[in-house]
């Protein structure tokens, strides 16, 4: 019985255990990070009404305001220099954008509709209360809550926290992944391949996708076929990590140890996914520390990593469980496809006569890293579908880049 793939990421979930601790860090260090509390606003933001343009403050509710003409220029409000002045019927301040809107005054008038001279202001166009002015707490309200605990902090987040004088926030300590991969064959660059090697990749594309991510890596290296150097390398990982991710050597060969590795020095549940690529998963824990052996192909490794332990990373550091975003396009290419495993093909997504089309990048080999030269999505089919032809519908989750 293959193991659906939102069943896997559910049973993932019950197994984590968050970390509880938390740190206190300044905004600049806070990307990626995970909100250990609700960080709420302590000003209303803009912290005053202000004026969206250069212009005019007046009152537009003076009675007369449609028939006057000629305003009395009797200040100037300039950003970080407001007007002392109060406006009064007939009156006007100068103004600039994001300077205070003076007192009296509700509305600005356009400088574009305004001539001024002599200590007067004329204009034709009536002004309406509000016009160009942003209210006080029009963005914020004081006490409004601004990321909820669990949220993992992006820029953009932070940049609104910043706005409103935010100075350090509250979240969970950097998770600790340990990582391993294995393999006999395995050789790393700069040397030269003997006979039957190959250069080892899983190692980087792990470590590079999980640094996406606000962790701390132990590298343990690559290692070879050899359980009893598994097993030390998986008690030296749980000693130093909360989360252990390795590649290769969990499938049923004579040179697959990390299962039996697993098994004599922890937990071991292993999983056969209805996933392509990426059937077999081995889940469990050595020692308190989670973990994750990944197939040792690097497309599967790479779908994997994405589709559970990314999830993982997040769960650990006190985040919820997020379904990754997938679009609707049209496919541009035919695609076979057996029912029972959902797929995930690599593609590029592009728009064609200003609707988003996917066709795929090539062969889709779980052994061809090559498939994601030119992708920008993964193109999911999902596991009730079949054979697809070009011009049918169907969903992609973007990767990023172009
Ligand atoms: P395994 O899961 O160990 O049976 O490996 C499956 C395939 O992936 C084999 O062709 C391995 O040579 C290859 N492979 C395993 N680990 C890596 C790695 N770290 N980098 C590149 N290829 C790998
Ligand atoms: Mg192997």
């Amino acid at each position: 019985m293959l193991l659906n793939v939102d069943l896997a990421l559910r049973r993932i979930a019950a197994l984590v255990q968050p970390v509880a601790e938390r740190e206190n860090v300044q905004l600049a260090d806070a990307v990626n990070r995970t909100a250990a509390q609700d960080v709420v606003a302590p000003i209303d933001l803009p912290p005053f009404d202000a004026s969206a343009m250069d212009g005019y403050a007046i009152d537009a509710s003076a009675a007369d305001h449609e028939n006057r003409k000629r305003f009395r220029v009797v200040g100037r409000s300039v950003a970080g220099r407001p007007a002392g002045e109060t406006v009064g019927p007939g009156e006007a301040v100068r103004i600039f954008t994001g300077a205070v809107v003076p007192d009296g005054a509700n509305a600005i008038v356009l400088q574009e509709d305004a001539v001024g001279e002599d200590g007067f202001m004329e204009t034709s166009v009536p002004a309406r209360i509000g016009d160009h002015v942003r209210q006080r707490g029009q963005d914020v309200r004081r006490g409004a809550t601004l990321c909820r605990r669990g949220r993992r902090f992006n820029v953009y987040d932070l940049s609104r926290l910043a706005a409103c004088g935010i100075a350090r926030v509250s979240v969970t300590r950097r998770i600790r992944v340990a990582v391993f991969s294995t393999g006999d064959e395995l050789v790393g660059a700069g040397r030269p391949l003997e006979p039957g090697q190959i250069y080892e990749s899983n190692r980087f594309a792990v470590t590079a996708l999980l640094r996406e991510r606000a962790v701390e890596l132990v590298d343990l290296g690559c290692l070879p076929d050899d359980r009893r150097a598994i097993e030390g390398a998986l008690l030296e990982a749980s000693q130093r990590a909360d989360l252990i991710v390795t590649s290769g050597g969990v499938s049923v060969g004579d040179a697959d140890f990390v299962k039996d590795a697993v098994e004599s020095v922890g937990q071991l549940d292993f999983w056969r996914i209805a996933l392509k690529p990426g059937k077999p998963l081995a889940v469990g824990s050595v020692d308190g520390a989670l973990f994750f052996g990944l197939p040792g192909n690097p497309v599967s490794t790479i779908i994997t990593y994405l589709l559970f332990v990314a999830p993982a990373v997040d769960l650990l550091a006190g985040g919820e469980l997020a379904r990754p975003l997938t679009l609707p396009a049209t496919l541009g290419d035919d695609v076979k496809h057996a029912v029972g495993r959902r797929e995930y093909l690599r593609g590029a997504v592009r728009v064609e006569d200003g609707r988003p089309v996917v066709r795929l990048t090539g062969d889709q080999g779980s052994n061809r890293l090559s498939t994601f030269a030119g992708a920008n999505c993964l193109v999911v089919i999902d596991e009730n579908t079949g054979d697809l032809q070009a011009g049918d519908a169907v969903r992609f989750m973007p990767l990023g880049g172009r």
